[in-house]
């Protein structure tokens, strides 16, 4: 068995102190999760407001989902963007896109004033999509972006496939033809089942590295104003009228505003003073599912890039043992040691459903039964030299937090506005917790925003 470590916490400082919680303290904003959406929202809160923050981890900051995710940059939710459109109307999808798309300049920001200068890669990534329902889909999809006025995908689709001249009038310019192999080149892969393809703006960043970063950041900027408190978990939070009292073990945190930036699905228990219960909605809002993903190490002889290959196999992520929907592979230059360069190439796809409120251990190790779809996928698929033994320096799984609707929830609690939330990972978290963060800031430092996609549900 192999134990759960991830290439983004390898890269992360061994000397950091981590300090705890040692006294009954008050603040204006106090934020439960040090993930990158805690870490954005402290950063943006502190850049528009004058309040006070503390940032408080159970653990230890970038340590969650963070620090064990695909650290692929991405723009698009784990649904298609015409579902949004059913959902939540053209007007309040398109914004909710945008928004996340947005969030490629709020990254830039933080990464700029931070003075970053950790690898942070950009470039056009890739979906191949193996069937005709996949490329109706993602034809619905780049037709309503049209309709929205958002920028289209670009949408390949082979030449040779037979259903070519029943594609609707109403697509037209919003997909090209090519060869089949022009395709397969681009997915790097001699898999005939790759029939179109879906292009569009990507990245890859190490998102636990980039926290750490910007948390010497912000102790360096705002040394009066932003602490952060690790190992100390907040198991109570108390919501009186106008403030919050969180309970952490011996201490108490006294706060204006609580942020939960806990990625969903966690043990906090929610009282609220006047009676309405927030605590069992908070728990029904998200479930949780574990992410399992591996990396190895290859010589650096090929260009930054992020492929997804959506295979014909049924959605079905509560069996271990069913062929994965998909499987994401990012290829990015890596530091294992320091001068030394490799490219780091990362798999994931193997997805498990945990049962509402069922607790997710990050210690326990990583099945081998998930280590093998892995490693069988990417000897077909991506690095076919025969005979070949990969060796996977890194082997990590991560908790994801789902929201019911695959949306992040960003916002007040309408049943107490002290409570606030930014989370739900649902898949692709980067961009959304980004911009989940820089909407709190606008919160709390005073705006009225319109309704959006990101809302908290009333019920
Ligand atoms: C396997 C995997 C692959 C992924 N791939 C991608 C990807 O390629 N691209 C992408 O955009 N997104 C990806 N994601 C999602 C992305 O990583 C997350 O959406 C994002 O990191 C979430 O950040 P977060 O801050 O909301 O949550 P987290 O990083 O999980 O942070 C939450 C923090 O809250 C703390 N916490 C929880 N409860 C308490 C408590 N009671 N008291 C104190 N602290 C508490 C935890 O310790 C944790 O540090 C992936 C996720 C996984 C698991």
């Amino acid at each position: 068995m192999k134990k759960n470590y991830s290439p983004w916490l390898h890269q992360l400082s061994d000397n950091r102190v981590h300090e705890r919680l040692q006294a009954d303290i008050e603040t204006n904003v106090a934020i439960v999760g040090a993930g990158i959406a805690g870490i954005s929202t402290a950063f943006f809160v502190l850049k528009h407001t004058n309040k006070d923050v503390v940032l408080i981890d159970r653990f230890k900051l970038a340590h969650g989902a963070t620090g064990h995710n695909a650290g692929y940059v991405a723009s698009y939710f784990e649904r298609g963007f015409s579902s949004l459109v059913e959902e939540f109307g053209l007007s309040l999808a398109t914004a909710g896109q945008k928004e996340v798309e947005d969030a490629w300049e709020l990254l830039d920001e933080m990464y700029t004033e931070a003075g970053l200068s950790i690898p942070f890669s950009r470039f056009i990534g890739h979906a191949g999509l193996s069937t005709t329902d996949q490329v109706w889909l993602h034809l619905e999809n780049n037709f309503a972006r049209r309709e929205g006025g958002l920028t289209t995908e670009k949408i390949t689709i082979a030449r040779s496939v037979s259903f070519l001249k029943q594609i609707p009038e109403k697509y037209s310019g919003l997909y090209k033809i090519a060869p089949h192999t022009d395709i397969l080149s681009v997915l790097e892969t001699d898999v005939q089942n790759y029939i179109a393809l879906l292009s569009y703006q990507k990245g890859c960043i190490n998102s636990a590295l980039f926290c750490e970063q910007v948390l010497l950041y912000l102790s360096r900027t705002y040394p009066k104003r932003f602490r952060l408190y690790e190992h100390t978990p907040i198991d109570k939070v108390v919501l009186k009228h106008d403030h919050a009292i969180l309970d952490g073990g011996s201490y108490t945190i006294t706060t204006d505003k609580v942020v939960l930036c806990t990625n969903g699905f966690e043990s906090i228990k929610i009282f609220n003073e006047s009676g309405l219960d927030v605590d069992t909605k908070f728990h029904h809002l998200v479930r949780g599912a574990i992410g399992y993903m591996s990396g190895y190490l290859e010589k650096m002889n090929k260009p930054p890039t992020a492929i997804s290959y959506i295979t014909d196999a049924p959605i079905h992520v509560d069996d271990p043992y069913a062929e994965e929907p998909y499987f994401y592979l990012t290829r990015r230059v890596y530091e294992y040691e320091k001068g030394t360069h490799h490219n780091l190439i990362s798999i994931g796809g193997p997805e498990l459903r945990l049962d509402d409120r069922t607790p997710y251990s990050p210690d326990s190790d990583f099945p081998d039964e998930m280590m093998q779809k892995i490693d069988s996928f990417v000897k077909k698929t991506y690095d076919t030299e025969p005979n070949k033994k990969i060796e996977y320096q890194f082997t990590w799984h991560g908790l994801m937090g789902y929201t019911r609707n695959g949306v992040r929830l960003v916002g007040m609690e309408p049943k107490n506005k002290v409570l606030m939330y930014n989370l739900g990972c649902n898949g692709i978290g980067i961009l959304p917790s980004v911009c989940g963060g820089k909407r709190i800031a606008d919160i709390v430092g005073g705006a009225t925003l319109g309704p959006s996609i990101f809302d908290v549900p009333v019920k």
